[in-house]
């Protein structure tokens, strides 16, 4: 049996038909760049998360750059963030002239620990920027309170997170603006790149949407500079047809999540490794299943000679990448960020993942820790 880490063959035959007619429709229109699409797609995010603005952008990590310019992060100003993330996450800060200051994670949820992060809040301060890990929503409460008090703009990096929710709100709708990602792998994933900003603030709204174009409001007419990133009519097309199975497809992320957890269970593997939590306050929607596990590199291996896929999402946390040498962080100063990249392992996970597939990885995993059966 071959059990790939996302499967996207599947999700496009269930939609095959629907996605041909959408870009049909966009072909024959010959708008490519933003136009009804891109409006009618910036709407539906808009009202699917509860925002008052979306502005559909080149990418994910284009889409955390222009939130912290209109967060007003500039030259030597201090985002707080996770060591934890993909190295988009911090790259952005630097980008905008930032520094990005790292609070370490939590033990059980690889998110960061807002405890930790507030801790680091200096007068420089101007931003906190948490990940929504593996679609497992951030605690934001502690970090939503510092900035109501202080100039402090709260940004939720949620390219993992679409349609995940805390309390009741969606992932999007905590902080003062949140970024997605639609690389093909997130889990409303376009047929390329693109990216999303959502916020409540018109006036931040506003200059997004002039800073995704060049600075421009009017043509020819430069206020500020700003870059060429937007969402293509394409993807746009292609997104809103997605977005329609999304409320499906993370249900059924979450049962092929509880059906590893029941598996795990009844194959007696809690010594070997340990499954994520499910998300007793809120929705996690399982863009990764990530275990934790004993002698990890060798099971990757174990399971790859079994035709099994998996990744290591992060192998080295993000204060000790050679790019962030000059911060001056040094092995040690976030120990659990540190262990979390010595032992995760993220499991084949998709919405169309069977039980029989699921059935397979797991004895797999438990004939490299028992032996054969
Ligand atoms: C995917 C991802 C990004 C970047 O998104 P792109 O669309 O690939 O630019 C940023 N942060 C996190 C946590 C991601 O997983």
């Amino acid at each position: 049996m071959h059990v790939p880490l996302v499967d996207l063959h599947k999700q496009h035959a269930a939609i095959r038909a629907e996605l041909k007619q959408a870009v049909e429709r966009v072909i024959e229109s010959q708008a490519f760049i933003l136009g009804p699409e891109v409006a009618a797609f910036e709407a539906e995010i808009a009202q699917h998360l509860e925002v008052a603005h979306a502005i559909g952008v080149g990418c994910g990590s284009d889409a955390l750059l222009l939130a912290l310019i209109a967060a007003g992060v500039g030259q030597g100003d201090e985002v707080i963030t996770s060591p934890f993330s993909f190295i988009a996450t911090p790259e952005a800060i630097v980008r905008a002239g930032g520094v990005p200051v790292f609070a370490d994670i939590e033990e059980d949820n690889f998110n960061m620990d807002p405890a930790q992060a507030l801790d680091r809040i200096t007068p420089r301060t101007r931003a906190m920027l948490p990940v929504h890990l593996f679609g497992r929503c951030a605690r934001m409460e502690a970090l939503m309170e510092a900035g109501t008090s202080g100039p402090i703009a709260v940004i939720e990096d949620a390219a993992q997170a679409m349609d995940a929710a805390r309390f009741g709100n969606r992932a999007g709708a905590l902080g003062h603006f949140a970024c997605f990602s639609f690389f093909p792998s997130k889990n409303l994933g376009a047929w390329g790149d693109g990216g999303m900003v959502v916020t409540n603030n018109a006036a931040a709204a506003a200059r997004i949407k002039r800073l995704r174009a060049h600075g421009s409001e009017k043509h020819y007419l430069s206020e500020e500079l700003g870059l060429n990133s937007r969402l293509d009519a394409l993807q746009a097309a292609v997104l809103r047809v997605k977005l329609r199975q999304l409320h499906e497809w993370s249900n059924a992320r979450r049962d092929v999540a509880a059906r590893y957890r029941a598996l795990f269970a009844a194959h007696d593997l809690a010594e070997f490794v340990r499954c994520p939590p499910d998300d007793s306050e809120g929705v996690h929607v399982y863009n990764q299943f990530t275990l934790r596990a004993d002698r990890r590199d060798a099971l990757a291996a174990f399971l790859s000679a079994a035709g099994i896929g998996s990744a290591v999402y992060y192998p080295l946390p993000l204060h000790l990448q050679p790019c962030f040498s000059a911060l001056g962080y040094k092995i040690g100063d976030f120990p659990i960020a540190e262990k979390a990249s010595r032992e995760v392992l993220s499991l084949p996970m998709h919405p169309f993942l069977e039980a029989d597939e699921q059935l397979y990885v797991v004895e797999t995993i438990r004939s490299f820790y028992c032996g054969a059966p």
